[in-house]
């Protein structure tokens, strides 16, 4: 089973030795062949060069990658630039997001949500870019109802977006619905499932809290009676996390995207279980 849209994202490091230890992630990842590595882009334009730096050495390395561009807090002069930055690197793949600042810090900017910026890239650079969005199959935190929500992922996909990964779940009925109402809503690009290996779980509950992830009641449970036993967390977390993909692709996912953390472990372990 090798889905068609397998992907890895990293978050660009701060220091030469994060950048080191990504380079020994990469090259361990790059065994599993995704058909491309995505780096995450901090709102407001804080990890700008870092993206761009680890894309570029990425390339290098002969795999394809794609930033990330948040557009909050950026003006239009702002991600034209960037946008001609990634062109100029003859960077063809970009996921497209608000982004969140920091509280304290208002929206700012001249975006407001990604269909704005969405519909910016398509009106400078046309279709030089295949264009990823965000999805949310159990909601975005911020929105007033999962109806209202879908109709503003919609919006994305009209402004030209040709593919959209999830938030991370753990609920496989989630995605389902709501891959099945957007595509009633007339949504037929591929959703890709987002998904989080479990290998820690007081960084899994702070992430979930912030981003609005839900982690069942018994996955919660079982995890809380690990304690610090690390290694039966993360026994745990493979055969859940693995189960889910398995079910996901068998149900119609047309693809994963592996939210790894840099590190290489968890999620060569669920491939190696997958394929
Ligand atoms: P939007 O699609 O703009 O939605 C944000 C909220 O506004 C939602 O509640 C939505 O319902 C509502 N909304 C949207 N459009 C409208 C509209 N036209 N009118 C009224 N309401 C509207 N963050 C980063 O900072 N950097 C990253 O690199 C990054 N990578 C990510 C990758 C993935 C795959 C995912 C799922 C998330 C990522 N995020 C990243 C987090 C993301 O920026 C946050 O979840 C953010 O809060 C929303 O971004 P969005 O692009 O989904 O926003």
């Amino acid at each position: 089973m090798n889905p068609h849209n397998f992907s890895i994202e990293f978050f660009p490091p701060k220091t030469e030795e994060g950048t080191e230890k990504l380079r020994v992630t990469r090259a361990k990842l790059a065994e599993l062949n995704p058909k491309y590595f995505s780096v995450t882009f901090g709102a407001g334009g804080t990890t700008q060069q870092g993206t761009l730096d680890t894309v570029v050495e990425i390339r290098k390395e002969g795999f394809d990658a794609a930033p990330h561009l948040s557009c909050v807090g950026g003006t239009r002069d702002s991600i034209r630039q960037i946008l001609q930055t990634y062109k100029d690197h003859n960077i063809h793949r970009l996921v497209a997001l608000r982004g969140d600042l920091p509280s304290g810090y208002g929206m700012g900017g001249e975006f407001r949500y990604a269909n704005e910026l969405v519909e910016f890239i398509r009106s400078e650079t046309g279709d030089w870019f295949q264009i990823e969005v965000a999805a949310y199959p159990e909601m975005h935190p911020q929105a007033k109802s999962p109806q209202d929500d879908l109709q503003n992922f919609v919006r994305k996909i009209q402004a030209g977006a040709n593919a959209a990964i999830t938030q991370y779940f753990y609920n496989a009925d989630a995605y389902f619905q709501f891959v099945e109402n957007a595509q009633k809503a007339g949504v037929n690009v591929p959703i890709v499932a987002g998904i989080m290996p479990i290998t820690n779980s007081s960084q899994l509950m702070r992430f979930s809290e912030m981003c609005g992830a839900e982690i069942p009641r018994w996955v919660r449970l079982k995890l809380a009676s690990y304690g610090d036993d690390s290694a039966s967390i993360k026994a745990f977390g493979l055969d859940v996390v693995t189960q889910m993909c398995e079910r996901l692709l068998a149900g119609g996912a047309p693809g994963l995207h592996f939210y790894s953390l840099n590190q290489a472990a968890a999620t060569t372990a669920i491939w190696n279980r997958l394929v």
